[in-house]
């Protein structure tokens, strides 16, 4: 293939933009941004289960003391009509008497019982209130970290956005300047080779895979005419010849 020395120079131009392009299109794709924000949501996803479990908790004790509640005074209002009764006097025979002085001893040491029971829920849903907060907090600090992370996210992309729009642009027109057959070839090895299609041929090595030239390729470089396009023997990009190639 030939193409004029200065149009071969003209698609290391090119190359320089396409590596900007992948450059900045791969840093697009790797912000750390991106994993923060990844993190931050499925965190926050399990914090929202941590609080419908926390919730969840504080309704089944709050339910919990408002049941022993009811039984407290269901006890205290029986102990109460039994007072009122060995007070009143009124007993056909003494068994009753101490039937009845039984019952309200078992009545008092019953709603002793429950007492302290409604006190251990009420210290456990003040445990679980704590956790609540706690989990709220983590909550909006993570809120705030998403947030701030989302913000970066969006102005890193809308620069690099803008840059990848004015270097597709300045792309456009160097490929105006270039024969179709030559973008081509630089095309199908940049696909094959992963982003460098053409590269300079500078102090005597290869930019593209940073060999020196065996002496062989390196007369073949010098005695070749300037037209012809050369490829790298190593690594097949197309090899541009410069002033600074060291032949
Ligand atoms: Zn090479």
């Amino acid at each position: 293939m030939k193409a004029d020395p200065a149009v071969q120079r003209q698609l290391l131009d090119l190359q320089t933009v396409d590596t900007v392009v992948a450059q900045r299109t791969h840093r697009r794709r790797t912000l750390p941004e991106l994993a923060i924000i990844e993190a931050a949501t499925a965190r926050l996803a399990a914090l929202g289960d941590d609080v419908i479990r926390a919730q969840t908790a504080i309704g089944d004790l709050d339910r919990e003391q408002k049941r022993l509640e009811a039984d407290v005074e269901q006890v205290r209002s029986r102990s109460a009509r039994d007072e009122t009764r060995l007070t009143s006097g009124q007993f056909s025979n003494p068994k009753e008497l101490q039937s009845l002085q039984q019952e309200v001893q078992s009545l008092a040491r019953r709603q002793g019982d429950l007492e302290e029971q409604v006190l251990e829920v009420m210290e456990q849903r003040e445990t679980a209130d704590a956790g609540l907060a706690d989990v709220r907090r983590t909550t909006a600090e993570v809120e705030t970290e998403l947030a701030g992370a989302q913000q970066r996210r969006d102005a890193a992309f809308a620069e690099i956005d803008a840059e990848l729009t004015q270097r597709q642009a300045e792309r456009a027109v160097m490929l105006g300047g270039l024969p179709a057959d030559l973008i081509a070839l630089y095309e199908r090895i940049r696909a094959q080779l992963g982003g460098t299609g053409a590269a300079m041929l500078r102090h005597r090595r290869c930019e593209g895979c940073r060999m020196e030239l065996a002496s062989t390729d390196l007369s073949k470089a010098r005695t070749t005419a300037a037209e012809e396009v050369l490829r790298c023997e190593d690594c097949g990009r197309i090899l541009v010849r410069t002033a600074e190639s060291g032949l």
